[in-house]
């Protein structure tokens, strides 16, 4: 059995390739302008390198925004559905899943056997997701690969913007002013941090919790949260890609 897993996100698209249940390839792209195009690219790429053709292929199953554009998906799954199962398969201590990718945040309790019990999302507002750091990375000059690296907490300046439009005018105010751009990176990170656990703890955190999306890269956001909520928090290996995982274990079901 050979599935697929394609999670064709707003901003990167990930593939995971499962191989008899034991071989896992993956592979990760910028989402580009057509979420078409770059699951294309993931099946030919996975394929490769697993040595593989097309017809060796059972299933692809497909999530993320871009999953209803997908023609070659045999079937389209809820990024919750697939985050959690992807999780539980790592971590099957995990009750609560949080996941921040590029245009939306969620919450997402699991039960012993990985099935979804409730979940809560924001995909209203880009506050408190990964386009708010991408956003306000630009507006430092910076990449948003680097913000964690440069935060320094000592010096944190609050950012009480809370809409994304405003906030990047309130960084560019705050850097004019003089004060350190690591000190207002540690206050994005803060932000986020704050935003996201309160959406949580209304839904109702229940321990251990782990932490998803292409957010859970950065080191200060992990920490914000972690303090937020006033626990550990677990990130997977390669956190970036349970939800792909999660699709293609499904497909291999
Ligand atoms: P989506 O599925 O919506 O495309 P992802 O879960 O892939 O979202 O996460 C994308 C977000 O992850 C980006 O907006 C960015 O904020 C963050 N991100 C991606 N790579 C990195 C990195 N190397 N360091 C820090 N943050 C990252």
């Amino acid at each position: 059995m050979v599935g697929i897993g394609l999670d064709i996100g707003s901003t990167a698209s990930k593939g995971v390739l499962i191989h008899d249940n034991n071989q896992h390839y993956r592979e990760i792209l910028p989402t580009g302008w057509s979420p078409r195009e770059a699951a294309g690219q993931l099946i030919e790429k996975l394929i490769y390198h697993a040595g593989l053709e097309r017809s060796d292929i059972s299933r692809i199953y497909a999530t993320g925004y871009g999953r209803i554009a997908i023609s070659d998906a045999d079937k389209t799954i809820t990024e919750i559905k697939c985050h959690a199962r992807g999780v539980s398969i790592l971590h099957p201590e995990v009750r609560t899943i949080i996941d921040i990718g590029g245009q939306d945040s969620k919450v997402i309790k699991v039960n012993e056997t990985g099935q979804v019990i409730d979940f809560a999302m924001n995909d209203k507002c880009a506050a408190g997701t990964g386009r708010f750091l991408q956003v306000t990375a630009t507006a430092l000059g910076m990449d948003v690969s680097e913000l964690a690296q440069a935060e320094d907490r000592s010096q944190m300046i609050s950012i009480n913007s809370m809409c994304t439009v405003f906030a990047e005018s309130e960084i560019i105010g705050l850097i004019a002013s003089g004060v350190s751009r690591n000190g207002v990176i540690a206050g994005l990170h803060q932000s986020v941090g704050k935003r996201v656990s309160a959406m949580a703890r209304r839904l109702g955190i229940q321990e251990k919790i782990a932490f998803t999306g292409g957010v859970a890269i950065n080191n200060g956001v992990r920490r914000a949260l972690s303090e937020e909520l006033s626990c550990e928090i677990i990130i997977p290996d390669l956190c970036q890609f349970t939800g792909a995982l999660g699709a293609a274990l499904l497909a291999c079901e």
